[in-house]
């Protein structure tokens, strides 16, 4: 029997009484079942005790100490007993007894007592207001479980319910993990798990029993991951089809090579560079899963600049020799264009057939592309999110590709499964790639986005030269202006960006608009400067990036809309300002807009006075490192997985004591053995 399973309601049990039972039903128990599994939230170790000098560097213990005098403060009803005690060390503590006027009774001047609680120093003296009392002789030492509970019940209730739920329902009770996997990892039974939680002997029993509760929630929920890959794609995540591949990014053991289709080989042999071992290892990948029957759900990670683009342009190519449609999907109208003109560069010399989509699209123009979509006229089409409106259709979208795919909710992929394989003559789901300069943190990559694939592309093109970031105060932007202008002087270009467009009447920040002029008229006069943000029209936005393309503008002067795609080899300096009003994957993808080419890059993070503490953190991150998965990962510890874009409605926080960014070295191991499990039952 399951301990979930066990039904009898909690007022079966001697002690029960309607009051407590209606207090319990409010923290969701009501049978015997769900008060087993009522987890403490904490434990208090009275095992150890200290001297009172302690307080300070120990939040809560127990002290041995005499009573030494009885006091009141207040008056009238407001008046309140306090406890004078005294420890072997001699040290004095005040007890403010709230409510509990009958502890002079029944602690008198000298007794010897033991109290549990934490102390502060107030009002010149060591004071608490929480804590308990025993006398010394009947005080037990013990690990007390602490729950969270509503008020009226108290933990000696919970407490002396739970030992007779345990005494009498605890028994024999079977694990969810199978019997093989729990003995097999030396977890402890169900029934010592029940007994380990409530009762444990020490600390390290509770926490090992913690332990064998998080792997269960995890394993379980791997569990469901690996099945519902076996039975979309016949096979395990991080496995290539038809073999039982490593984790992809244990070194790629028994990954087939990488052998180019004849478009792939036309476009490579026409590139000035050679791809990089990761390009080529990511695209033998992605060859392997679109010759296979079973659509790809894989994701393309690599940290800005390493050359995503160019590996879907490659793969894209793959599946448009074999008479299939390719959607490639950006989160903004300047990214899209950018990939659009870089597709339109080297796949159309290849004879493939473009189109550029988005919501902008006037509607002549529009409704003979749509009609080219549907006919099959167009092999690849670029845009932004209009290319999973309604009104969309395809011959038959074979591969769907999302850029930035951060950038988009979690959900939006199945949206966009459904488009392909409602397009599809023989209804399957497209090939799906996913794309992120945003690395995703490999705790998520295991538990959200556990049942896709990973290719990494982790080292950057040869020549890139690591981009140097300085920290400026608000204030002393000077030397920085200096410098950029001597950047300028020698040829090359810079971007400025600011929070804001326009100046704001609430916050006093440098807006763009205002620091456009300044910059242009005060600071750097006789340098071309162009202005882009969001309010600008796209016509003009796109010329106003033509000409910083091509060099005739020297500076330009932004707001985030540079964040994604924009690729400037020949701009070395990223100057953001109010840098403590961007989130760290922005100031991230911010600074990847430098160090594109093989000249030495900066990044000038300017921040003003009164940083939060949240602030610093992502600033000390972006100045001590460059590598996007060590920022991911700091990323993520600053701002906790619920803030992350779309992660929310996935599930990923439905876990009960599990946290998969704490407990990440479990979430492995519980993944491995779960997945392992699963390949014997395919056997
Ligand atoms: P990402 O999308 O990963 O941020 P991009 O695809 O925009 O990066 O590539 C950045 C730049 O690097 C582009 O100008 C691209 O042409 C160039 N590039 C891509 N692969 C290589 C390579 N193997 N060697 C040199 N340059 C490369
Ligand atoms: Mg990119």
């Amino acid at each position: 029997m399951f301990v979930g399973e066990i039904q009898v309601p909690v007022s079966r049990l001697k002690g029960a009484g309607p009051a407590t039972q209606e207090q319990l039903a409010r923290l969701g128990v009501t049978t015997v079942g769900e008060l087993l599994t009522f987890w403490p939230r904490d434990w208090d170790d009275r095992t150890v005790t200290l001297p009172l000098s302690a307080f300070q560097s120990v939040p809560k213990f127990t002290v041995r100490a005499t009573v030494i005098a009885h006091d009141w403060f207040g008056f009238g009803r407001m008046k309140t007993l306090k406890i004078v005690i005294q420890d072997a060390e001699g040290t004095l503590a005040e007890l403010a007894c709230f409510n509990r006027p009958f502890l002079e009774r029944q602690f008198p001047v000298g007794t010897a007592v033991a109290v549990h609680g934490s102390f502060q120093w107030k009002y010149g003296g060591i004071q608490s207001s929480a804590f308990e009392i025993e006398e010394e002789d009947r005080a037990e030492a013990k690990v007390l479980p602490v729950y969270s509970l509503t008020a009226g019940l108290s933990q000696a209730t919970v407490r002396k319910l739970i030992g007779r739920a345990l005494a009498e329902y605890g028994k024999g009770l079977d694990s969810e993990l199978p019997e093989a996997v729990r003995a097999g990892k030396g977890l402890p039974s169900k029934t010592e798990i029940l007994a380990l939680m409530h009762a444990p002997a020490s600390l390290q029993d509770a926490d090992r029993a913690r332990s064998a509760l998080i792997f269960e929630e995890f394993w379980i929920f791997e569990l469901a991951i690996g099945r519902r890959s076996i039975e979309r794609r016949g096979r395990l995540p991080g496995t290539q089809p038809g073999g039982r591949g490593a984790e992809p990014d244990s070194d790629a053991a028994g990954l087939p090579a990488f052998i180019p289709s004849p478009l792939q080989k036309a476009l490579i042999d026409r590139l000035p560079f050679d791809l990089t071992a990761d390009q080529k290892t990511s695209l033998a990948e992605m060859n392997a899963d679109i010759e296979s029957p079973l659509p790809m759900a894989r994701l393309l990670q690599g940290d800005v600049g390493s050359g995503k683009t160019l590996v879907s342009f490659l793969a894209a190519l793959a599946v448009v020799e074999r008479k299939g449609q390719v959607a490639l999907l950006a989160p903004t109208e300047l990214l899209a264009r950018q990939h659009a003109e870089n597709a339109s560069k080297m796949l159309e010399p290849l004879g493939v057939r473009l189109a550029f989509l988005t919501g902008n699209l006037k509607a002549a123009g529009r409704s003979r592309l749509l009609a080219e979509l549907e006919s099959g006229g167009i092999d690849i089409v670029i845009g932004t999110h209009a290319l999973f409106s309604r009104g969309v259709a395809y011959k038959n979208l074979r591969f769907a590709m999302i850029d930035e795919q951060h950038r988009f909710g979690v959900l939006q992929r199945s949206a966009i499964i459904e488009k392909g394989m409602e397009s599809n003559p023989d209804k399957t789901p497209p090939h799906l790639l996913m794309m992120s300069a945003t690395p995703i943190p490999r705790t998520l990559a295991l538990s959200v986005f556990g049942d896709l694939d990973v290719s990494v592309i982790r080292t950057m093109p040869a020549g890139r030269k690591p981009i140097i970031t300085h920290l400026t105060r608000h204030g002393n932007e000077q030397n920085l202006y200096d410098f950029v202008g001597r950047e300028l002087a020698a040829g090359h270009q810079a971007y400025f960006v600011y929070p804001l467009i326009e100046e704001s009447e609430v916050l006093s920040l440098k807006s763009a608009t205002t620091m456009y002029e300044h910059l242009r008229d005060r600071v750097f006069p006789g340098v071309p400067c162009a202005l882009i943000h969001s309010k600008v029209e796209e016509e003009e936005q796109r010329t106003i990036m033509g000409r910083f393309r091509s060099g005739e503008v020297g500076i330009l002067v932004a707001t985030s809309v540079v964040e994604v795609g924009v690729d400037v080899a020949n701009a070395t300096c990223m100057v953001i300002e109010h840098a403590e009003r961007f989130g760290l994957s922005a100031l991230h993808q911010l600074r990847g807009r430098v160090g594109r080419g093989n000249l030495q890059s900066y990044c000038f993070l300017v921040y003003a006075q009164n940083l939060t503490e949240d602030g610093k953190a992502r600033l000390k991150a972006m100045h001590e490192t460059v590598d996007g998965f060590v920022i991911a990962e700091e990323d993520l510890k600053i701002r906790g997985p619920g803030d992350i874009a779309g992660i929310k409605q996935s599930g990923y926080l439905a876990f009960n004591l599990a946290d998969p960014v704490r407990d990440r070295d479990i979430l492995e191991e519980a993944r491995d053995s779960a997945f392992s499990y699963l390949l014997e039952e395919m056997a």
